[in-house]
């Protein structure tokens, strides 16, 4: 007997295995000593699990064979694996190449222990083919994004008008940076839907397997299998898209999505592939305007697939440290209790939606938080593992280059060419967070983000991007002397 192993992130509606004719059984395995390793959000448990499961049920449904391990059985996925192989004697395993590092190897030592032949696919979860990632980024040693975009819209054809860009710009980001507006304006919401038996089962565990994990299980808010993840994104295009471009920047403190997609959780999971997102949205186009619709395409086939060649192409972001910071996060991140009074009413938002649904968009991530944690000074590694459990979207090849790269500038300006800090200012123009521009401006994110620049001076000075910066603060420095 032939087995497939369908790991919990690779749920996809066509997983190779499927149209595998050597493939007998197939194997899924819900590891206890995984989800025991980090205080994980409950809602990214359910979300796991629940997705899991559901997977399970449906191959059932077409008459496959599938075995399972439950975290019941409080196995490891080493442990798992090895009992399904030994219980339905299977001779060979095959499985899609894992995204995060260390997976591959792990399954092969385990087939190597048992004694079988072992088989990979490519991995569909994503859209550049990995020799041609790889090559790309051993060919571009100081790989930057907008390099990287370009060369994928060429390479895919994806708003391209022959050989130039659609609209006949590559990129459209100077249009998509308004606040909302001062009058307000209608947000559609995310769409509702009931948890079914599955989920609710879910639910129930986590919450007396993980009660001191952040969340509450209850209010488990996403979709868990293709056909209510193909509705989300339904949804998101034709209710969200059109604005998603000129309030991709925007902040608001009573709006936790705004005119997001939330697909990352459908996505990392495989429940969606970037091909049904990128197919769905060029569906629509004729009704977007070409800002929103150049502004979405760029971040799932630009960022979401430059991050991955990040990752694979850097090993050594997972740990970088350039700015040597060493604080650990408190353990009121993880918990909520004792929430300092003076925590700026921005990071307070943000924390709080955060521990209520495991999810903040974008800029909320880079300029509220990985911005404060920046000015504060807390150490990369700290900060990633705290994204890791908190957010409903994090698995390490998207948090490494987010984390270490992106936001913390751990890598000394690989991913980004300038540490993302700002000002009380610029968070005030693009949320309004305080009563006005004057307590913006005298909060502790200003204060914090002078500090910084001196602090770091001697790293940064450099950098052409932060001359003007460091100009401004050693002005401001110069009347104490
Ligand atoms: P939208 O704003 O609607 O964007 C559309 C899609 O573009 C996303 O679904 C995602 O697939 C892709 N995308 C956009 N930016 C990025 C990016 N920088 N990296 C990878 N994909 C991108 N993304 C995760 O998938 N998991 C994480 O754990 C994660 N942690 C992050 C932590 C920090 C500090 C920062 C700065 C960014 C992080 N990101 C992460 C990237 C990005 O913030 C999220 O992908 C995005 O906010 C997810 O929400 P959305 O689906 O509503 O995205």
């Amino acid at each position: 007997m032939k087995a497939a192993l369908i790991l919990g992130t690779q749920l996809l509606e066509r997983h190779p295995a499927f149209d595998d004719d050597e493939i007998d059984e197939l194997f899924l395995v819900e590891s206890a000593a995984l989800f025991d390793r980090l205080p994980y959000h409950q809602h990214k448990i359910v979300l796991v699990l629940s997705a899991m499961r559901h997977m399970v049920d449906r191959l059932e449904r077409e008459g496959r064979t599938v075995r399972t391990v439950r975290l019941g059985d409080g196995l490891s996925f080493a442990e798992g694996v090895t009992r399904l192989i030994e219980r339905h004697g299977a001779e060979g395993i095959a499985w899609m190449r894992a995204a995060d590092r260390g997976v591959d190897r792990r399954i092969d030592r385990i087939a190597a222990r048992a004694g079988m032949r072992t088989r990979r696919w490519a991995d569909r979860a994503f859209l550049t083919p990995e020799p041609e990632l790889d090559a790309w980024f051993r060919d571009h040693p100081r790989a930057r994004m907008e390099d990287f975009y370009r060369w994928q819209r060429q390479r895919t054809g994806i708003l391209m008008e022959g050989e130039s860009p659609a609209g006949g710009r590559w990129n459209y980001d100077v249009d998509n940076r308004e606040p909302l507006p001062k009058g307000g304006i209608d947000i559609p919401p995310v769409p509702r839907r009931e948890p079914d038996a599955i989920t609710l089962e879910v639910i129930d565990e986590v919450r007396e397997r993980f009660p001191d994990h952040p969340g509450d299980a209850r209010d488990f808010w996403l979709p868990v299998t293709h056909e209510d993840a193909r509705a989300w994104l339904g949804a998101f295009v034709d209710e969200r898209l059109p604005e998603f471009g000129r309030f991709e920047d925007a902040m608001a403190a009573d709006e936790p999505v705004l005119f997001h997609s939330v697909l990352t959780p459908s996505l990392n999971l495989g429940l969606l592939t970037p091909h049904d997102v990128v197919d769905a949205v060029l569906e629509a186009s004729g009704d977007v305007p070409l800002p929103s619709l150049e502004g979405f395409v760029r971040q799932v086939i630009g960022w979401r697939e430059y991050m991955r060649g990040m990752y694979r192409a850097h090993p050594e972001l997972d740990g970088a440290n350039a700015l040597g910071l060493t604080r650990e996060l408190e353990p009121w991140w993880y918990t909520g209790d004792g929430i300092p009074d003076e925590l700026p009413v921005p990071v307070r938002t943000v924390l709080e939606r955060v521990l209520r649904h495991g999810y903040a968009h974008h800029i909320e991530r880079l300029m509220v938080l990985g911005n404060w944690f920046l000015l504060e000074g807390y150490a990369p590694a700290s900060v990633n593992r705290w994204f890791l459990s908190l957010f409903v979207d994090a698995y390490e090849w998207v948090m490494v280059p987010n984390v270490f790269g992106m936001s913390q500038f751990a890598d000394g300006g690989m991913v980004g060419t300038k540490p993302y800090v700002s000002g009380g200012a610029y968070l005030q123009r693009m949320g309004r967070w305080w009563p006005s521009a004057r307590a913006a401006k005298e909060s502790a994110f200003t204060d914090g983000y002078w500090d910084f620049l001196q602090r770091h001076e001697a790293v940064l000075k450099g950098n052409p991007r932060l001359a003007l910066p460091l100009a401004q603060m050693r002005a401001r420095r110069e009347p104490e002397r």
